[in-house]
């Protein structure tokens, strides 16, 4: 016998039991007392069990154990050319969580997400609403693998990578997310439209508000977005002022 049928038939013995035990105490008060013979225990009991967890399965899994599962993954071709992956880093629970598209070269290179020029200037961007991957943010990226030259991520590449994704948003419990550039936005959004339709206006994921605004890579190279992602930048930090929207 093995021991998921064990368990079934104490299950099905106790449940038997019970129902034996309300049946006299209904008899004493004098309603139709149950008919134990019509109940299937067993299959009652069977629905009763806990589902069997399974090891791979991204569901369920706390933080470290995703992490785990993605410093082994190897669901798509990206796996081949790393050197780490890029899992995310910040605090948990977070106000406010960026995602990006996915690693550089030198996240590949340490394992940490937006440490490059591009990432610093995040930073910046970060402290210029108070804020901080120290103190209230966490960052994360769509793929957790280079792509190599800095591609961007392809759909297969998004579509293997993205339940990690989504995983850890559960897990980090953002009261509010920030996409930058257009790959994380159309990926999460599902949408095909580019940032510089997107921005300025609040969406939501899973109940989350959400807002998109340019990638700093791409205001590094184009100083003239610094405007517009500053307005972008506002609303996110207007949103977690207002009291009902924010935990301190
Ligand atoms: S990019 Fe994502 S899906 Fe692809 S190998 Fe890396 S962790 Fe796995």
């Amino acid at each position: 016998m093995t021991a998921d049928q064990a368990k079934v038939e104490a299950l099905a013995y106790a449940l038997k039991q019970f129902v034996d035990v309300c049946d006299e105490a209904e008899a004493l008060v004098g309603e139709k007392p149950l008919t134990p013979s019509e109940v299937d225990f067993q299959a009652l009991a069977r629905t009763m069990l806990p589902q069997t967890i399974d090891p791979q399965s991204i569901q369920g899994t706390g933080l470290k154990q995703l992490q785990h599962l993605v410093e082994n993954c190897s669901k798509c071709k990206l796996s081949g050319t790393r050197s780490h992956t890029v899992f995310g880093e910040g605090v948990i629970p977070a106000r406010l969580m960026v995602i990006g598209e996915g690693p550089g070269a030198e996240e590949d290179a340490t394992g940490r997400a937006f440490v490059g020029k591009a990432g610093k200037y995040l930073d910046s961007w970060l402290g210029a609403i108070s804020m901080s991957r120290e103190t209230n943010v966490y960052i994360a990226n769509i793929v957790k693998c280079r792509p190599p030259e800095n591609r961007n991520p392809e759909s297969d590449e998004i579509s293997a990578c993205i339940p990690y994704l989504k995983r850890q948003i559960q897990l980090v419990k953002p009261q509010i997310i920030l996409l930058v550039g257009s790959v994380a936005s159309q990926a999460l959004l599902e949408t095909t439209d580019g940032v510089g339709k997107l921005r300025g206006r609040f969406f939501r994921y899973e109940g989350i508000p959400v807002v998109a605004t340019y990638h700093p890579a791409g205001v590094l190279r184009n100083p003239e977005l610094k405007r517009p992602v500053w307005e972008d930048l506002k609303k996110v930090a207007a949103y977690l002022a207002t009291p009902l929207n924010g935990r301190s």
